[in-house]
C-alpha cells in the first residue's frame, strides 16, 4: 500500500559532469588534453593545449569524451609497439 514519492530523489549517484580533460600521452601534463565530441556529423578530437597533439575519430551518439580519448590511447599504442619493433627488436 505504498504510494510513489515522486519527490525523493534517485537513489544513484550521478557525476556533476562528464570529464573531458585528460592526462596528455605525449607530453604526460596533467589535465592538457580536451575532448570534444561533434555529434552532429558524428566526429571526436581529443587536443592536447600543451603540446598540440590531436586525434581525431569517428563517434557515435553514444559516445563520450572518454571514449575518444581512449581510442587515441590505443591508437599511440599501436604506433609505440611498431616502432618499438623496428628499432629495439
Ligand atoms: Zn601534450
Amino acid at each position: 500500500m505504498g504510494k510513489r514519492k515522486s519527490s525523493a530523489p534517485p537513489p544513484k549517484k550521478v557525476a556533476p559532469k562528464v570529464d573531458t580533460q585528460f592526462t596528455c600521452p605525449f607530453c604526460n601534463h596533467d589535465k592538457s588534453v580536451v575532448a570534444r565530441l561533434d555529434k552532429t556529423s558524428e566526429k571526436g578530437m581529443v587536443e592536447c593545449v600543451v603540446c598540440g597533439q590531436r586525434y581525431t575519430c569517428n563517434i557515435t551518439h553514444l559516445s563520450e569524451p572518454i571514449d575518444v580519448y581512449s581510442d587515441w590511447i590505443d591508437a599511440c599504442e599501436r604506433v609505440n609497439a611498431r616502432e618499438g619493433e623496428e628499432e629495439e627488436e
